[in-house]
């Protein structure tokens, strides 16, 4: 039976078996819940540390019903579900957040006609299905510009990017060919995200704005507080809370963003689920983004969002183990520094394996130690800035 409250002890169903998944289980465990997780590997990151862990294909209507039929409340790690899969788990039990905000924010051009229309800032955008449409919208919109593939797009994939003089039909038929977005070149000072979270009552909750470092399209580190002026916290801020708002969200989102060089914000993209970017929140904030993705499904009081110190995270990914062991005792070194693994035991290039989180006295000390750290477990473990437009 559908509640609205569910208290400890409950049932909650995670679709998708990730490390997102893997940190709200390890939360909601400790408070007493029994978690089931459901995703198409067995021994995925999420499901090793579940109750219960079922592996089937999202398509699998039996299997999917099942799984419903024996949780209380479901919840996802990971957008990009079938929108029947959503539909069998809605019909059964709880399922937050409601298929309608997934169904706009696992479609690249839905979400931007979403926030277009709801009166929030972006970059100008075309929907584009074929050369000729990519001409036109590249006369409308002008280059330097992005072509992103609607579907199944993070992490830069399924990225181009469109230079002056580009031949429109050349670009098409060499990279996406199916339907795609063509957004203006956004010329950023600083990538920022913001975690947000929401309650069925409407209660909302916003962590400390975030700035993000990229490599090669993927998140690298993340350093919160971010250095910004106050007027740019507060519209960050309020940016986020409004998207959460207008969706209707219930649950916990991240509103990922551009900074422009006079203080003006532009909204990148949305995930409805925890993101990489909140990484810190597991050791820095009173409530970790997981635990309040728990309290915002569950009906209960949203936690406080408080930072208890300035921190930075750095991914670790695939490439840092060349084919042996990166050296945890070394990255440890620091007393300031801690290590989260996410239990894949295949590390491919570009893979998020875990992460390190470092704590310092500033931002910029908290970033230093942790790229440090990360240093210290290999020498591919430097980091460096780039986007989208720098050389590789
Ligand atoms: P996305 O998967 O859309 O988050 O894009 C990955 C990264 O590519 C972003 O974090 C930016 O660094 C870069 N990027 C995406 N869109 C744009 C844009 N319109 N202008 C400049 N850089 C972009």
């Amino acid at each position: 039976m559908k509640k609205s409250i569910y208290p400890p002890g409950s049932t909650v169903g995670v679709m998708g078996g990730g490390q997102l998944g893997r940190m709200f289980t390890l939360v909601a465990r400790r408070m007493g819940y029994r978690i089931h997780s459901f995703s198409p590997d067995a021994d995925s990151p999420a499901g090793q540390v579940a109750d219960v862990e079922i592996a089937a294909p999202y398509e699998d209507e039996a299997a999917v019903s099942a799984f419903a039929k024996g949780v209380d409340v479901l919840t996802f790690e990971f957008e990009n579900i079938p929108a029947r899969t959503i539909e069998w788990c809605a019909a059964i039990c709880e399922t937050r957040p409601s298929g309608s905000v997934l169904h706009i924010t696992q479609n690249r051009l839905r979400e931007k006609e979403f926030l277009a229309g709801a009166g929030l800032p972006i970059a100008p955008f075309k929907a584009v299905g074929t050369a000729e449409d990519l001409a036109e919208a590249i006369r409308k919109i002008g280059a330097p510009a992005v072509l992103k593939s609607t579907a199944f797009g993070y992490d830069g994939k399924g990225q181009h990017a469109l230079f002056h003089g580009d031949d429109p039909t050349r670009v098409w038929g060499a990279t996406l060919g199916s339907q795609a977005v063509l957004e203006k070149f956004v010329p950023f000072v600083k990538e920022l995200s913001v975690i947000v979270a929401r309650g069925a009552d409407g209660s909302v909750a916003a962590y400390p704005v975030c700035q993000n470092i990229h490599r090669n399209h993927i998140l690298d580190v993340t350093i919160v507080p971010a250095g910004i002026d106050e007027s740019v916290r507060r519209t960050a801020r309020e940016i986020a809370l409004t998207v959460a708002e207008k969706l209707e969200l219930v649950g916990l989102m991240a509103v990922e963003m551009f900074l422009l060089e006079k203080g003006d914000i532009l909204i990148n993209e949305l995930a409805p689920r925890p993101h990489n970017s909140g990484h810190f929140s597991f050791d820095a904030c009173i409530t970790s983004q997981f635990e309040q993705q728990l309290r915002a499904v569950c009906g209960l009081t949203l936690g406080s969002t408080d930072l208890l110190r300035p921190a930075a995270m750095a991914n670790l990914l695939g490439d840092l183990w060349e084919g042996r062991e990166p050296n945890w005792t070394a990255a440890l070194e620091s007393p300031m520094v801690k290590l989260h693994l996410y239990g894949k035991t295949a590390p491919r290039k570009g893979r998020k394996m875990g992460h390190l989180l470092a704590f310092g006295d500033t931002a910029a000390e908290a970033e230093e130690t942790v790229r440090r750290a990360r240093g210290r477990l290999s020498p591919a473990g430097t980091a460096s800035r780039s986007s989208l437009f720098s050389p590789r």
